[in-house]
């Protein structure tokens, strides 16, 4: 975090104390309506709904919601937290006239809050637009009732979609589901950072109190309540092991208030600052080490998403030169490449596309380090196979004996139908995906048959009769080429 970020979260949370110290102060009715909907968290307002196979794009968001669900029962490792750019685009809902909603101003703020929220989880957020929707009935209306329809008004697939109703709105946030690329936020949350709290819904979190306070509709099959020694925490409540149980019961100071003890008679010790909690909104300010490597196990895991990012584009595999894109990249942005393993950059470093060239058989990766208006991330394409050489082993053998050079084998006397059978099983040693076909040279001609059938890189030789032989050749197929190679069989005797 650099000291710019630091300084301006600390400059927010005064900000929110300072509005809290007001709220606690004043007794207008408009302002007591606005600390009830405080006392009550989010409760009331927030709606978070897995989209089912019946939603828009069913078939993508369908695979992506297994997906989540199999993320559940995963335990998610810090090395998947990598630095990354998401687009934001805003999308300002006004009366149709063109009259009222955000200012600028207000929008600038609830970039703000959302870069601030974001930050700490190495996530970083850059506007990529802003537009108007012109629609009293979603100005005015029930936002959860028009919820499908603001979503579908000019979503974009390549940002994250924030949906702007106006502040004196009912208070209401709600992501299009887990993970998504839509949010809303209408009402006293527009400028607080419940806007962190829906964008944690759309990379890939559940509520901290999932399954201990209650059920929740449509947030997967499997919710239980978290125990407070945290033994199943990673098959119950949010499946994230160091979001302590949460029985979400907050005072209006986001203390915890609750006395109530779980399955075991131990009392709960909730976070009591956690984004994805239910706390007031002003105290909705950290990530947890686990959620932030959840966030990024489920961006790593999703197309949906991952169309919202800033990301390098090229092949997974250079033969021997390759070339490589940023894709979305924000307007103003500068990058510069680097290289690691067998690659090297071949001509400039810097720009949108470099080119690269194999150093040798192996692996390697491409870096770009993107300056934005949130500071430099490191974006990383790593596991790019460089090369392909092709060098054939043995796997498996049944019934050979073979020679020293390798490819020669005397098929020994074994069962079954024919009196020798024998089964060669090769790989290729340099571990990339690699085809394989079979193809007869040469063999000994007339009774007793020698015979041979072949799938993949397996291979079976069979006769009845000793002292026959077979030259089979294997054509072993890279991205980056073909190889073959001759092997020879031999009923009985050594070659
Ligand atoms: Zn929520």
């Amino acid at each position: 975090m650099n000291s710019f970020f630091k300084f301006r979260r600390i400059n927010t949370y005064l900000t929110y104390t300072f509005a809290l110290l007001l709220l606690i102060a004043c007794h207008k009715t408009e302002i007591i309506e606005n600390m009830s909907s405080a006392i009550n968290g989010l409760q009331q307002y927030d709606k978070l709904i897995l989209q089912d196979s019946a939603g828009l794009n069913c078939g993508t968001i369908a695979s992506e919601d297994f997906l989540t669900q199999r993320l559940g029962i995963e335990t998610y490792k810090l090395s998947a937290i990598t630095d990354k750019i998401f687009l934001v685009h805003f999308h300002i809902i006004r009366k149709s006239d063109g009259t009222g909603g955000l200012t600028t101003s207000q929008v600038d703020q609830v970039l703000s809050n959302l870069q601030i929220g974001m930050e700490q989880a190495s996530i970083c957020i850059v506007e990529k637009g802003r537009s108007f929707i012109n629609n009293s009935t979603f100005f005015s209306g029930n936002p959860d009732t028009n919820f499908g329809s603001i979503v579908s008004t000019s979503r974009q697939t390549n940002a994250i979609n924030i949906y702007l109703l106006p502040t004196g709105a009912t208070a209401f946030g709600k992501a299009d589901g887990i993970p998504s690329n839509a949010l809303v936020l209408a009402g006293s949350y527009v400028l607080t950072p419940v806007v962190a709290h829906e964008f944690g819904h759309c990379v890939g979190l559940f509520h901290t109190h999932r399954g201990t306070a209650r059920i929740e509709p449509g947030g997967g099959p499997a919710q239980c309540p978290e125990l407070v020694n945290g033994s199943n925490s990673s098959t119950c409540g949010d499946y994230v092991t160091d979001t302590p149980a949460d029985p979400e019961q907050w005072s209006f100071t986001c203390a915890y208030v609750g006395t109530g003890t779980d399955a075991n008679g131990q009392a709960y010790s909730p976070l009591t600052d956690n984004v994805m909690s239910y706390v007031p909104p002003v105290c909705l300010l950290n990530f947890t080490p686990l959620q932030t490597a959840r966030m990024h196990t489920a961006i790593d895991n999703s197309s949906i998403l991952q169309n919202a990012m800033s990301r390098i584009t090229g092949p997974d595999v250079v033969c021997t030169n390759g070339t490589y894109n940023i894709s979305n990249l924000p307007s103003g942005a500068t990058v510069t490449w680097s290289t690691n393993g067998y690659l090297n950059i071949s001509g400039s470093a810097t720009g949108t596309t470099v080119n690269v060239v194999k150093v040798a058989d192996g692996a390697g990766s491409v870096s770009a380090q993107i300056t934005t208006s949130c500071g430099t991330s490191s974006v990383v394409k790593d596991n790019i196979e460089v090369g392909s050489s092709i060098v054939l082993g043995i796997e498996n053998m049944i019934d050979l004996q073979d020679s020293p050079s390798g490819d020669r084998f005397t098929v020994l006397a074994g069962i079954g139908n024919y009196k020798y059978t024998g089964v060669l099983t090769i790989e290729n040693l340099s571990d990339v995906p690699t085809t394989y076909s079979w193809s007869k040279i040469s063999g000994s001609t007339g009774a007793p048959i020698i015979g041979w059938s072949a799938q993949g890189r397996t291979v079976t030789v069979y006769s009845k009769g000793v002292n026959r032989y077979l030259r089979l050749r294997c054509t072993a197929t890279t991205s980056c080429g073909s190889f073959s190679k001759d092997y020879w069989f031999y009923t009985g005797f050594a070659p």
